[in-house]
Order: C-alpha cells, then sequence, then structure tokens
C-alpha cells in the first residue's frame, strides 16, 4: 500500500516540487497551504508522514504541531524550518517533531529523511533487525545505516541477518560457518574471516560507531558499544 504524506506549506512552488517528488518516489500525497486547512486534512485521518513548514499563515507549524502531540505521538512530522532559525528547530523537536530539514533543501536529503523516518515508524514489525542505527529489513531485504542504503550481496545478507539475530553473542567461525553456509559446506573458515571484512567495509561508514567486533582467538560479536 501507498504510503500517505501530507504536505503543509504555504509556498506553492515549493508544495508542488515535494507533490511531484514524492509522487514519483510512489508516495500518495495531498497539499494544504494554511494551518486551519492543515488541521482539518490531519483530522480526516491515516497519514504516514507529515511534513510541516513552520511560517504558515493562520496558525504557525509549531502551534500545529503542538495540536497534533496534544492527541498523537505517533504519527511521524518532519518540520520544514528556516536556516537561521534554531528557536524554531528545537521547539520543534522538543514537541515531538522526527526530524527536521532547513530550506533551501536539496530534494534528495529530504526524500532520505522521509525514507529514514517511515523506516524508524516500521521497526515494530517483526521482520526488522536493528543494531543501533543500523536497520535491516528481512522481508524487503534493504539495509540502511542512518539515512545510507546499503548493497549486500545474498550472503553477506544471511551473514548479517545472524549475526543480528545473535546480538552480543560471541560466535565461532565454525558456528557462523554452519549457519550461512550450511553443513555441507566444505570450504575454509577463513571464507567467514573474508566475508565479515566485506560487511564491515559496507555498514562501518565513516562517523559511525562499529558494530562487529573481533574476540581474539574466538571469533566475532555484533553488538553496539555504549
Ligand atoms: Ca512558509
Amino acid at each position: 500500500m501507498k504510503k500517505r504524506v501530507l504536505i503543509v506549506e504555504d509556498e506553492e512552488k515549493i508544495a508542488r516540487v515535494l507533490e511531484l517528488e514524492l509522487g514519483f518516489e510512489g508516495y500518495d500525497t495531498e497539499k494544504v497551504y494554511s494551518g486551519y486547512d492543515a488541521l482539518e486534512k490531519y483530522r480526516e485521518g491515516n497519514w504516514d508522514l507529515i511534513l510541516l513548514d513552520v511560517m504558515l499563515p493562520e496558525m504557525t507549524g509549531i502551534e500545529l504541531l503542538r495540536r497534533i502531540r496534544s492527541a498523537d505521538s505517533e504519527t511521524p512530522v518532519i518540520m520544514l524550518t528556516a536556516k537561521d532559525s534554531v528557536e524554531d528547530k528545537v521547539s520543534g523537536l522538543d514537541l515531538g517533531a522526527n526530524d527536521y530539514i532547513t530550506k533551501p533543501f536539496q530534494i534528495e536529503e529530504l526524500l532520505a529523511r522521509v525514507r529514514a523516518v517511515l523506516r524508524t515508524k516500521q521497526t515494530d514489525d517483526a521482520s526488522v533487525l536493528k543494531a543501533g542505527n543500523l536497520i535491516l529489513n528481512e522481508q524487503t531485504r534493504e539495509v540502511t545505516r542512518g539515512t545510507y542504503e546499503i548493497d549486500l550481496t545474498p550472503r553477506e545478507f544471511d551473514l548479517l541477518v545472524y549475526l543480528l539475530k545473535n546480538m552480543r553473542q560471541v560466535l565461532n567461525r565454525e558456528q557462523i560457518l554452519n549457519a550461512v553456509w550450511g553443513y555441507d559446506y566444505y570450504g575454509d573458515t577463513n571464507v567467514v574471516d573474508v566475508y565479515i571484512r566485506y560487511i564491515r567495509k559496507k555498514i562501518d561508514l565513516e562517523g559511525h560507531a562499529s558494530l562487529i567486533h573481533t574476540v581474539r582467538g574466538v571469533g566475532y560479536v555484533l553488538k553496539v558499544n555504549e
């Protein structure tokens, strides 16, 4: 089913760009230009995400967010704020906005944030495995670290699933080999080290903590170091 995004933005040009781009990405959208129209549309219900401009006629985005959050802590909201307004960002986040993006924004960045917020919303799903900001969806086979999408080969994917399902447990090479390659695999256990290296290269992005740790003389453990 298509995700429904409510666009609240009084600058028609921006609203139209958002409508178009989100449409291309496969979202269902509606756009409104004022605070009261937004409130009415919001109440019609069932939005997967609200993109909310702060500077709006009739009622500010901040006030609108306050009203939404007084009854609903679930629906994700991304605020669109002016570049120099630190105050709006802070009060937006304090009031329970999930994220914000400053204007003028790059559409690719906005789309990445939309995907990230919707993904986090889905993590109650049983097919989703998480370690810090690494999220793996077994059903869609999507893997992401923060806002980055990670491309794994089928074997790398299976190995990462196994590590995530056994989080914080030290696993030796034989265990990993049997679980991921199967008992009928007659190769060297070195293949495990090779694949761990491949995965690390892909998931340990710059600025993100390492997740797979080597336990000398034993094997590997996936954990999030606090
Ligand atoms: Ca505005």
